[in-house]
């Protein structure tokens, strides 16, 4: 007799082992809460020029609470543009559900009557907005007519929501990134920097393990930057030699961010120069990402360090606080930003205040319910729900 024919072979299941909803519940808030602290640890030493150890010696914690006071005279815990611009952003895209230029433009420009610190461009840019121009067109405007100019940081400040709400989404990740940098900043390096900051948050908040490995950084880094190039270069083809520039600048940044020293001293760029440019901010926020043991150690050689540091620290504040999430930050600083202002009535009491930018990110609960939910039924954002 024959043998009896064989079963087929069983097809072996692939399981794609993904972040829970509790990692990127904590990685989500540690993105929003880390620009935050980083924006009112920092603020109370802008423009300071402080004497630093040389890297990769850390600066110690000459001064390491959230004390307030600074140029603006702010009550310990305030926050400033860069928290007020991103708790807009992530306020517009929880709202709207997905990234709206016009809207978003529209509410920057609301903000502006409460603002009391915002750079030059951000204003110039906003003020077009105001006179009839539109998103997409205000940003461009004002770099057109100012060129050659170091590149800004403030839009690489604010950006960090994207990279939260647009965690899983690479397009639409990549696309917002660069639509709400130009709307103040056009200048490529700002654009394709608020790419590489949003990189770092995504790779971070979906990793399934305890910790994305600075590899995984690196590639998705890679992968966004290179998608982005060629986005803006088709999308703007009179800036396509300014934008190769911009994208092999930043990937020099990256690679000199991952050396002791990042060059930041001079003679290319200087960490206390008041111009501002973002390449220093981006540089050393990578930096601290790559050789700073925990946040508040990047945070303190941050703000110790002076220059422009509220941005710095806030840029910094995003990405670490994405890679270690919320648990990572100290609680003190967490309270410290979420309870300031608290009887004090008004907008930057409530509209600005990053107690909105983090309902962008969820609370447990969303988490709880997000774990019992069908993959299918997810937002954008994983278990985030409007
Ligand atoms: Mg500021």
């Amino acid at each position: 007799m024959p043998p009896p024919p064989r079963p087929p072979p069983k097809k072996k299941k692939v399981y794609v082992k993904e972040a829970t909803p509790e990692q990127v519940l904590a990685r989500g808030r540690g993105a929003l809460l880390g620009l935050a602290v980083g924006d009112a640890l920092g603020s109370t030493h802008e423009g300071r020029r402080y004497q630093a150890p040389m890297f990769p010696t850390l600066c110690g914690g000459v001064h390491s609470e959230l004390v307030g006071k600074g140029p603006f005279d702010l009550k310990p815990g305030q926050v400033t543009d860069e928290t007020q611009l991103a708790t807009v952003l992530a306020t517009s895209l929880k709202e709207h559900k997905r990234y709206d230029l016009v809207e978003t433009a529209k509410q920057y420009t609301k903000w502006v009557p409460h603002a009391f610190d915002v750079d030059a461009e951000t204003k110039a840019a906003l003020a077009l907005l105001v006179d009839g121009r539109t998103g997409e067109h205000s940003g461009r405007r004002y770099w057109l007519d100012t060129r050659p100019r170091p590149a800004g940081n403030n839009s690489l400040a604010r950006t960090a929501p994207i990279g939260v709400f647009f965690y899983k989404d690479q397009p639409r990740r990549i696309e917002a990134s660069m639509l709400d940098s130009a709307i103040t900043h056009f200048d490529p390096r700002c654009q394709l920097g608020c790419v590489i900051v949003n990189a770092i948050i995504a790779a971070s908040m979906y990793s399934p393990n305890e910790k994305a490995t600075h590899e995984d950084l690196l590639k998705q880094i890679e992968a966004d930057l290179s998608i982005a190039a060629a986005q803006l270069g088709r999308s703007h083809p009179d800036v396509i030699m300014q934008t190769s520039d911009a994208a092999e600048w930043l990937r020099e940044d990256l690679r000199l961010a991952r050396e002791e020293d990042p060059l930041l001293y001079g003679p290319e760029l200087r960490l206390h120069d008041p111009e501002k440019p973002m390449r220093v901010s981006l540089r050393l926020a990578l930096w601290e990402l790559f050789h700073a043991p925990d946040f508040e150690q990047a945070m303190l050689d941050v703000i110790n360090r002076g220059g422009d540091a509220d941005t710095n620290a806030a840029i910094a504040g995003a990405i670490y606080g994405a890679w270690v999430g919320e648990a990572g930050i100290p609680p003190r600083w967490v309270e410290g930003v979420l309870g300031a202002l608290n009887e004090r009535p008004g907008h930057l009491a409530n509209t600005y205040h990053p107690k909105n930018l983090v309902l962008l990110a969820g609370t447990p609960t969303d988490a709880n319910a997000k774990s019992a939910t069908p993959e299918k039924e997810a937002s954008p954002m994983g278990f985030i729900k409007g």
